[in-house]
């Protein structure tokens, strides 16, 4: 199984994206991720033991990922249908982590 990392930033479309990892975003905003398309932040909630596992963070960070990438490619109604986009995240980060190579 792949290790997959939260990055610290990264671009789509020209636009320089900050990734922050968050200690009280699930007690503040009952959320375990979010994004802000003005500021161009996703924020993510840091893993808590027994509660939120490393795992669920990256698979976290897919779902605000795309978010954006349908937002900044205009799909703004598909950006805000939760159930599709955590499906697709889901498929992503499964296919990430258990991806083989020669
Ligand atoms: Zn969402």
């Amino acid at each position: 199984m792949a290790r997959l990392r939260i990055p610290k930033s990264l671009r789509l479309m020209g636009h320089d994206i900050e990734v922050v990892m968050v200690d009280d975003l699930i007690e503040e905003c009952e959320l375990l991720g979010d994004c802000d398309f003005y500021e161009n932040v996703i924020r993510i909630q840091t893993p808590i033991p027994g509660i939120l596992t490393r795992s669920q963070a990256v698979q976290t960070y897919y779902h605000e990922l795309l978010h954006f990438a349908f937002h900044l490619t205009g799909y703004e109604k598909e950006s805000q249908d939760e159930q599709m986009v955590d499906r697709i995240a889901q498929l992503i980060h499964q296919a990430l982590v258990s991806a083989k190579y020669k």
